[in-house]
């Protein structure tokens, strides 16, 4: 059985508007007239910093970097559970697990890394920690690297990073690992062949 149609009229543009340059000179001339007011009247306040010497507060709740939080003693909290990499919808949470000497605690992570350019920061994995050993609230939000692998921060990196308290601490964050150096070719022994095929 065909189901009933509806034809539906569709308002014709005018010319003026289907040219289309012409509304586009428009867009622009409000633009310029917003830039010119804002620049020319001092009682204007231009929602400008000179980022990145001036940096505006992280809001409260922002999920940003990840951090591990510590015991009194200055080992981690975490008890590598694996709930956190379990949950994590990005798998970017790693995490081996050895054991403590103090057996009312059992484990720690021997290691512990998250790929931060992987993260969706959802916020799964610091919700669902029972032991409140991983945050997002460092109040770091930028991220910065050479290489990937600069991105995936491990334990102690975790463990570095502070609270954020309503004033950033660093927002900026790079990763620990030590950079490679670019591999030199190695210099061709006497009598080797060159891949012309004349030897050297
Ligand atoms: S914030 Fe989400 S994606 Fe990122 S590590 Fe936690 S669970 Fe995984
Ligand atoms: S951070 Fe929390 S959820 Fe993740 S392994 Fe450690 S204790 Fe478990």
């Amino acid at each position: 059985m065909n189901s009933p149609s509806t034809s539906v009229s569709r308002n014709r543009l005018p010319f003026l508007i289907k040219v289309y340059f012409i509304e586009a000179f428009k867009g622009l001339a409000i633009t310029l007239r917003h830039l010119v007011r804002n620049i020319l009247s001092p009682e204007k306040k231009l929602e400008t910093i000179r980022y990145p010497e001036e940096q505006k507060p992280v809001p409260k709740g922002y999920r940003g970097v990840h951090r591990l939080t510590a015991r009194d003693d200055g080992t981690p909290r975490c008890t590598a559970c694996y709930l956190c990499a379990t949950v994590c919808p990005a798998k970017c949470i790693y995490i081996e697990a050895g054991e403590r000497e103090d057996k009312s605690i059992e484990k720690f992570p021997v290691r512990f890394e998250i790929d931060e350019l992987r993260c969706v920061y959802c916020g799964f994995c610091e919700q669902v920690c029972p032991c409140d050993a991983i945050r997002m609230d460092s109040g770091v939000v930028v991220l910065s690297g050479y290489n990937r692998r600069d991105l995936i921060f491990d334990r102690d990196n975790l463990m570095s990073r502070g609270s954020y308290d309503g004033v950033p601490l660093r927002t900026h964050a790079q990763g620990t690992q030590p950079r490679r150096k670019p591999a030199r070719p190695e210099k061709p022994a006497d009598g080797d062949v060159k891949p012309g095929g004349a030897p050297s």
